[in-house]
């Protein structure tokens, strides 16, 4: 930790990533009697914890007896080069313990363009990159996810692989672990037990022989008794998908032929409404959270929707927090849905249209009516949300010049309806390349070349006429590098590699993708992509053959026959069974529709907290408190936005009724002291907020109760304000601040005393007429003069540090880290090294300085 602070946190952008500072992070010592498990998400950490997965999979390890678990993402490319640098191996985020003192590592595989990322993590942590390179004293290495359709690309690097839901595998290989720990089992035993358990592939040094044994991809019977999230940790970094999401349902009965998910989540299995209330709850009362996800494949089909909805969406607002469905249906159900969605963000509104044509929806299986789609975006429209968004796929199974022209025609209508309703409405469109994936119907298809879909993508462009139309256009060569890994045998682990080598990383990201590197790959590894991109025939064996999936061969090809024929596909929760052998109808319509569903609502409902600014008799009286907080330690390295957000819900945590701003997207009133540079500690900082509460003692317990596991922060001081002051603008009147700077010993010559040395810079910069010079925001030169706050200055005579104050809004504001580099001419490596902290906050009036309680 320490060579983490000294040489990584202070030069990398969004430090906070690797700090772990999430509330109720569970920190405890690895004990070295468990069984100590690290579960991984391939991707920078606000991307990891937005996925459900790591944390479903999270909440199912937290409650095995003899298990500790904690977490690690990838670092971005600035950090995992300082951790190079500075041999630090890659670490868990809760104990900050090596990754390779685990016992076991799990990483599941979301993306295709996370396999690099394997790489990057097996390799920071000093684990050797394949399989058969590890010894005795090396954790075992597994992954899970749904890219494991396909183990084959990956199959090297992997120790063993787990095929569908995870909860119930977990237990079993933690269980088959902790066993032969007690006999001492080697690495080879233990993967010769793992591999007797059902859904674990361990793969040999050679890809099974078609017509073997098969590796059944397990399902969990229902989610009814499965642990859901809680809702912490609470990440304090904003995430990709910063929500409280609850899994109301698992699987998708719509069967569109494209789609991998629909296909190996079968069969449709549901949370019951009563647990889902009681999940919601539990999450916003634990986490303190201001929206709700309510997640599956598609979730306007949950057989309960509108009754959920009814129960959830009132009692949310009330407190303040927005309900969403990501992903809804073009259809008049959704209508009705968002019918009941009263309030909230209404700034976009997400449809997968998928193709422009009737023709080809019918192909792929798409169940979308151009008239509905019209109603629905006419619908939202005139409900108040501004944006429509679209999504269609090029390149899909025989597509024609026409299909494309019809998807510009599409985006032109919808386009031209948001220009005929009063107000500004607009239209987003994203372009993704299709790309056929293992175990759907499209699993044989060829996949389409880069110049045909970038010229279909051009084309796109060209034809749409409408201003009020974004186009976005996925990069081509992902799909093709996500392609080749996706129905890659087993020599793609080398093309895999030598990428890596090259210097690929975070392939999914933009700003890091680099076609060249895999081109070099490519000839690397003497393979060439269109060899796997090409189609297949089905009696061809392919490189998964050995995964039995929940639907069988026979369906895949039947529906493959009726996309060539144009049939569309029916969805089976509403027709008649389509023997996709997922299951036996029956039971399938028993998970989908459990005489449980509805079940007992519980009726502890979460207290009303969000009390609107409105005006009347009938407003309650509400006070205004200021609060007097620190924020120490590793806090010092999260963004003020970041803080800002945190403490908005840990208000909404501590159940008291707080003044919100009024319109479309209410926000918690709250007033904070100007923004504190990243890496600065304080004990000084303020915010101001209204609430109903009017006694102080038991105000300032509930606050401390509820903050208590924010590590880091502290209330220092509650003070409620006159009810007749205006509402104070700390970030306006707080003007100049004093901080305490302890220089590190690296920065002080060792042949002087510090005093002496100090007193000698500041006399040397007062003869220089103490004039510090700032760029400001055009770039232009600014004269700042510092002799006041150098005739201020103070040197310690017990420890090397000074007390400076130092101006925060103005002409001469400076920054102390800037102050400190120019007082002892020091650059940005070395005065990261000082300890900087803000010890008091001053608001002028006049000649008067006075601290904002004191005002
Ligand atoms: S609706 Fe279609 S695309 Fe969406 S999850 Fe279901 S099968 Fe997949
Ligand atoms: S077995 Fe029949 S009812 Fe069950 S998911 Fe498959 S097609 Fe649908």
């Amino acid at each position: 930790m320490y060579r983490l602070e000294r040489h990584v946190l202070p030069f990398v952008q969004k430090p906070a990533r690797y700090i772990g500072s999430e509330i109720g992070i569970e920190r405890k010592p690895l004990s070295p009697e468990d069984l100590r498990l690290a579960l991984i998400y391939p991707d920078l950490y606000e991307v990891g914890m937005s996925n459900l997965g790591l944390k479903v999979l999270h909440a199912v390890a937290s409650r095995l007896g003899g298990v500790t678990v904690e977490r690690s993402f990838v670092p971005w490319p600035d950090a995992e080069s300082l951790l190079r640098e500075h041999r630090i191996p890659l670490y868990s985020l809760e104990s900050f313990t090596p990754l390779r003192e685990f016992d076991l590592l799990g990483l599941t595989l979301q993306s295709e363009l996370t396999y690099t990322n394997v790489l990057t993590v097996l390799d920071l942590a000093g684990i050797p990159l394949r399989s058969a390179d590890r010894g005795e004293s090396d954790p075992l290495v597994c992954a899970g996810g749904p890219c494991t359709v396909n183990p084959e690309p990956l199959a090297p690097f992997f120790d063993f692989f787990v095929l569908g839901d995870g909860e119930t595998a977990l237990c079993r290989i933690t269980g088959t672990l902790i066993e032969l720990r007690k006999s001492k089992a080697s690495r080879k035993q233990r993967l010769e037990a793992l591999g007797r358990i059902e859904g674990v592939f361990v793969p040999g040094e050679q890809p099974p022989w078609p017509g073997g044994a098969q590796v059944i991809v397990q399902r969990v019977a229902g989610l009814e008794r499965q642990p859901a999230p809680d809702g912490l940790p609470l990440p304090l970094l904003e995430l990709a998908q910063h929500h409280f999401s609850v899994e109301i349902m698992r699987g998708c009965t719509c069967g569109c032929r494209f789609c991998q998910a629909g296909m190996y989540y079968r069969p449709v299995r549901v949370r019951s409404v009563a647990a889902i209330v009681e999940t919601v709850r539990n999450g916003i009362r634990r986490g303190g959270w201001d929206a709700v996800t309510l997640l599956s494949l598609s979730s306007a089909d949950y057989p309960a929707v509108e009754e959920l909805v009814e129960i959830l969406q009132p009692e949310l607002e009330s407190n303040g927090v927005r309900l969403s469905f990501p992903s809804l249906r073009v259809d008049r159900s959704t209508l009705r849905l968002l019918g009941r969605l009263d309030g909230g963000n209404r700034s976009g509104l997400t449809f997968a249209v998928e193709a422009g044509s009737p023709r080809l929806r019918g192909v792929i299986g798409k169940k979308v009516e151009e008239e509905n789609l019209l109603e629905l975006a006419g619908e939202a429209f005139r409900a108040g949300w501004t944006m429509v968004k679209l999504y269609f796929m090029l390149g899909l199974p025989s597509e024609t010049e026409e299909d494309i022209d019809q998807i510009a025609r599409l985006v032109d209508r919808v386009a031209r309806l948001g220009r005929e309703i009063p107000g500004k409405h607009n239209v987003n469109v994203t372009l993704s390349p299709f790309v056929p994936k293992p175990g759907t119907p499209f699993q044989w298809e060829p996949q389409t070349g880069l110049q045909q879909l970038q010229a279909g993508m051009n084309r796109v462009r060209q034809l749409v006429r409408s201003r009020n139309v974004t186009l976005k256009m996925h990069d081509p060569r992902l799909a093709i590098i996500e392609g080749v890994l996706a129905r890659g045998d087993r020599r793609v682990a080398g093309l895999v590699q030598a990428a890596w080598e090259r210097g690929a990383r975070l392939d999914g990201w933009r700003e890091c993708f680099d076609f060249a590197l895999w081109e070099q790959a490519f000839e690397t590894a003497g393979l060439e992509a269109e060899a796997y991109l090409r189609g297949r025939e089905e009696s061809e064996p392919l490189p998964w053959h050995y995964v039995r999936l929940p639907v069988t061969e026979a369906f895949l090809s039947s529906q493959k026959l009726q996309a060539a024929l144009g049939e569309n596909v029916a969805d089976c929760a509403e027709g008649p069974c389509l023997n996709c052998g997922a299951e036996k109808p029956a039971v399938c319509r028993e998970l989908r529709l459990p005489e449980s569903l509805e079940g007992e609502i519980p009726s502890a409902a979460l207290p009303l907290t969000r009390t609107a600014l409105t005006a009347g008799p009938e407003s309650p009286v509400m006070r205004l408190w200021r609060v007097r907080y620190a924020k120490r330690g590793f806090l010092r390295y999260l963004g003020h936005l970041d803080l800002v957000r945190a403490i908005e819900f840990m208000l909404r945590r501590s159940g008291q009724a707080v003044r919100y701003t009024e319109g479309f997207n209410p926000r918690m009133k709250l007033h904070f002291s100007p923004p504190l540079p990243l890496a600065v500690e304080s004990e000084a900082e303020y915010f101001d907020f209204e609430c109903t509460a009017t006694d102080q003692t038991a105000l300032r317990e509930t606050l401390e109760r509820t903050f208590r596991d924010f590590t880091g922060f502290q209330i220092m001081a509650l003070k409620a304000l006159p009810p007749e002051s205006r509402l104070p603008q700390l970030a306006a009147d707080i003007s100049c601040c004093l901080y305490r700077i302890s220089l590190d010993r690296e920065v002080l010559p060792g042949e002087r005393s510090w005093l002496d040395y100090i007193g000698g810079c500041c006399a040397e910069r007062l003869a220089q007429g103490a004039l510090f010079i700032r760029l400001d925001k055009k770039g232009r030169r600014k004269e700042v003069s510092l002799r006041p706050a150098l005739e201020g200055l103070e040197i310690d005579d017990k420890e090397p540090a000074i007390s400076v104050i130092l101006d925060v809004q103005g002409e001469n504001a400076v920054r102390a880290d800037s102050f400190l580099e120019w007082l002892l001419d020091l650059d940005r490596g070395r005065s990261s090294l000082c300890r900087i902290e803000k010890k008091e906050s001053f608001v002028r009036r006049g000649e008067l300085r006075a601290t904002p309680l004191e005002f």
